[in-house]
């Protein structure tokens, strides 16, 4: 059977792991690690686990078929568009869970996914996490079955172009997919190393795919000596806390100031640095790897870093962020480019000129929408709650009439699980000028830390302390004054607000070129320009 824990929900009370000791267990505290694919001997205890859980975090496969209902709702004027054909590119997370929403909600017409990996949906967080540290084996991954979905599969089969006007999706193989409405949800891949030769030595690696994660696994446990991890950010983080699991020595090379900067900012990142040096990593933080060397045979054996110094390693992996999908969509005409797809709060994609199209919807990492709650600014997530949020309004849009269709308003909400610790956050914790912690103790690693802007709250960072984040969540969407202004469980004494140290914003759109041609209003047209410098 197949489990998947929606960790963003999580509150880390540890019932399941009472109920299903075999399944389910708490690393320290509060880090959640389970199996995705417990044996069938065990399903009895995973039921029992998933009826203790007191948030309902838990799904498993599902039985039944999510077909098409008997009846299509008439379509017509004001009522929801039922029937047609819609195609979804990307068939992953937010893939699959728009296409099983699309039938809950009664879509009957026909349903396509396009995906260019060959296997089922699996689940990417457990692949930095118990894949690595080798409690879960990469191909036991799958994401749960939802019930057996009526739609048709064309795995292995990359989307390679999109005719808006013919609406039409041009694939690798030379077919052509026709539809009605579109969903695009392709994702992003891992940037790889920018030396492409330095990148193909033996023993270079990244961390996206199942593949991936396996590969990495195996060379792991091929006695390495000592593993490079280039980047702090939060897979970078996972993956120095697996091979610390593991007994493998690590140095982490991050050119910020400290671990998850860009992420959380200075004051909390230099806290996950101490907990990453506690735990016997060699951080190294404010340089750069320069170059990767290897050995006559190709294999890596060392890296030279900006402060003149090297370090010897085997194995080094590459966690610089990642690259969106989008590569299929050049020339579509629509507003799709290195910062990902642009589209509305409802999901629809904007087209170049920035006009909104009625027929295409664009949900999860590849997505950049405007959120209210940040000064309508856009967003680019790569978190899991939000490829399944936004995957959800978007189907719910792609079938309902204008009127009843929904704004993706959900706060933006991420964990990591890293040296035994549960870090989670609500909000952007990267809007903020100012920080203070609010409750527990950062020398207890158990601490919340609530972030704000110009004196309102806009996110909040727990380590061990999920329970809160609700609590916080509630402020933030009140836009509750900052600093929280009462008395709260487990208040420290003392402790004020902080500059949040947050980096000069990294703009997403700073080798985007758009040219405007035309004079009067009826002629005047945005282009896109690709490859610019
Ligand atoms: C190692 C790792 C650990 C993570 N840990 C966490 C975590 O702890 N917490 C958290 O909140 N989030 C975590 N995430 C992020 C989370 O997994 C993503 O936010 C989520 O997978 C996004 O889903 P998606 O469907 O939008 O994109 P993806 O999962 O990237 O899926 C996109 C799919 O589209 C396919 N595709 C791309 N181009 C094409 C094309 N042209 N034609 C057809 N198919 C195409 C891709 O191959 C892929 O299968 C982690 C991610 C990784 C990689
Ligand atoms: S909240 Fe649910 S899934 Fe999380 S630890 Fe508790 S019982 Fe397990």
């Amino acid at each position: 059977m197949r489990v998947v824990v929606d960790l963003t929900r999580c509150q880390g009370y540890g019932q399941c792991a009472f109920a299903a000791p075999d399944v389910f267990r708490m690393a320290r505290t509060e880090a959640l690690m389970y199996e995705l694919n417990p044996d069938d001997r065990e399903r009895e205890q995973v039921l029992r686990a998933v009826a203790a859980c007191p948030v309902q975090a838990m799904v498993i496969d599902e039985m039944g078929t999510l077909g098409r209902p008997e009846k299509a709702d008439a379509a017509g004027p004001g009522m929801p568009d039922r029937v047609g054909r819609i195609v979804i590119v990307g068939a992953s997370l937010a893939g699959l869970r728009a296409a099983a929403t699309l039938r809950k909600e009664g879509y009957q017409g026909s349903l396509t996914l396009i995906g260019d990996e060959s296997c089922e949906p699996y689940d990417r967080p457990p692949l930095s996490k118990q894949v690595l540290n080798g409690q879960v084996l990469a191909a036991q991954t799958m994401l749960p079955r939802r019930g057996e979905l009526d739609a048709g599969w064309l795995l292995g089969t990359p989307a390679t172009g999109l005719d808006l006007a013919g609406k039409q999706v041009l694939l690798a193989d030379g077919r052509h997919v026709g539809f009605d409405r579109l969903l695009i949800a392709t994702g992003v891949r891992a940037r790889p190393w920018p030396n492409a030769a330095e990148g193909a030595l033996d023993g270079v690696f990244v961390l996206r795919s199942r593949e991936d994660a396996s590969l990495l696994r195996q060379r792991l446990g091929d006695g390495v000596n000592r593993v490079l991890v280039i980047g702090a950010g939060f897979t970078g983080s996972e993956i120095a806390s697996a091979c610390r699991d593991l007994g493998l020595a690590v140095t982490v090379a991050e050119r910020g100031p400290a671990p998850l900067v860009g992420a959380l900012g200075g004051v909390i990142g230099s806290i996950a640095g101490e907990i990453q040096r506690e735990h016997g990593v060699d951080l190294r933080c404010g340089v750069t790897v320069t170059a990767l060397e290897g050995d006559g045979d190709g294999r890596l054996r060392r890296a030279q870093l900006s402060d003149g110094s090297a370090v010897d390693a085997e194995v080094a992996v590459v966690t610089l962020g990642a690259e969106r999908n989008v590569e299929w969509l050049e020339g579509s005409g629509l507003a799709a480019g290195v910062w990902g797809v642009g589209c509305d709060a409802g999901c629809r994609a904007f087209d170049v000129n920035g006009i909104v199209c009625d027929d295409i919807f664009v949900a999860g990492d590849v997505a950049r929408f405007p959120h209210p709650v940040y000064g309508y600014q856009f967003l680019t997530l790569e978190h899991w709650g939000n490829a399944v949020t936004q995957a959800q309004v978007a189907a719910h849009n792609m079938i309902s009439a204008p009127t009843g269709r929904w704004p993706h308003l959900s706060l933006p909400v991420f964990w990591s699980a890293q040296f035994g610790v549960n870090i989670k956050s609500v909000g952007v914790p990267t809007f903020a000028d100012e920080v203070v912690i609010t409750q527990g103790s950062v020398a207890d690693r158990r601490f919340v830390a609530a972030y704000g802007y110009r004196g309102r709250v806009t996110a909040a960072v727990t380590f061990d302390q999920a329970m809160w984040l609700e609590f916080y969540q509630d402020l933030i969407e009140k836009a509750a004054p900052f600093p929280p202004a009462f008395d709260m469980v487990g208040r420290p004494n003392g402790v004020r607000p902080v500059p949040a140290r947050i980096p000069e914003r990294v703009n997403a759109i700073h080798d985007a070129t758009v040219v405007v041609t035309g004079h009067n209003p009826d002629e005047r047209r945005a282009t896109l320009v690709t490859g610019h410098e």
